[in-house]
């Protein structure tokens, strides 16, 4: 397991603009998300739980305010890396697994499952825990299929898979069940929480599912641009 990291949001503030108006999505949020940490974001749709996870990814800026992770060794703010900095640390600490699987549709499982490892360093060990993944997830007889001859609870394993192989710090899950059945969802979401468990990683799940929260430490309602408690473990 590598290093864990305490997720910090300060004053976080992003709006878009919609024809002469500015959109206001997020005003101003506060969180401290714990190492090891599970964690609900939960909010109706269009509510900004997406733009709040691109912020936390890295992939998008804020216009104000900022996120930082914060380790033993390493304290880091993505206002203050470069393009380069920020994807080195992304690859490294960081999973994220979508609604819609994401999977590239021409390979099999098992080559999406390596794509990112690719980019990263040791392939032989990552190469070795995502085998060892798929046989946890159930998918071991399925390595050689192509998405589309899987089901879309078995595909959305397979991008479990792929995120969690490099074994990252921090799993950030957007709508991971939005596109799954009930029992698919129950599924995906204990396997997700025991893998996190198991490895100390820190999991976040953005989801307008009430149900998800059960297995949360800590739940954080997202309305009108604000967050509001409404578990135990958050400032
Ligand atoms: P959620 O993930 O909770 O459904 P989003 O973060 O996707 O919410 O969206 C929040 C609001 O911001 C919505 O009103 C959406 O239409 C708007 N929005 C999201 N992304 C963009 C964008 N790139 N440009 C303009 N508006 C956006
Ligand atoms: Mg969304």
């Amino acid at each position: 397991m590598q290093s864990s990291f305490r997720i910090e949001l300060h004053n976080l503030t992003k709006s878009y603009q919609e024809g002469t108006d500015r959109l206001a999505v997020l005003q101003g949020l506060n969180w401290v998300v714990e190492p090891c940490q599970i964690a609900v974001l939960l909010g109706v749709s269009g509510s900004g739980k997406s733009t709040l996870l691109n912020l936390i990814a890295g992939l998008d800026a804020p216009d104000q305010g900022h996120v930082v992770f914060k380790g033993d060794e390493q304290c880091v703010n993505w206002n203050q890396l470069t393009d380069r900095e920020r994807t080195s640390f992304r690859l490294q600490h960081i999973g994220v697994i979508y609604q819609f699987f994401n999977l590239i549709p021409t390979l099999t499982l098992w080559e999406n499952i390596l794509l990112p490892l690719d980019l990263a360093a040791a392939p032989a060990e990552r190469v070795e825990r995502a085998s060892w993944l798929l046989q946890e997830v159930g998918l071991a007889g399925k390595a050689d299929s192509l998405p589309q001859a899987v089901s879309g609870g078995e595909q959305q394993r397979a991008a479990m898979v792929r995120a969690l192989a490099n074994e990252p710090s921090l799993i950030l899950a957007d709508e991971p069940t939005g596109n799954l059945d009930q029992a698919n969802s129950q599924n995906v979401i204990d396997i997700l929480v025991k893998l996190c468990r198991a490895n100390g990683a820190t999991l976040l799940i953005a989801t307008h599912a009430q149900e998800l929260t059960s297995k949360a430490d800590s739940v954080m309602h997202l309305a009108n641009g604000k967050l509001h408690s409404l578990g135990s473990h958050e400032t």
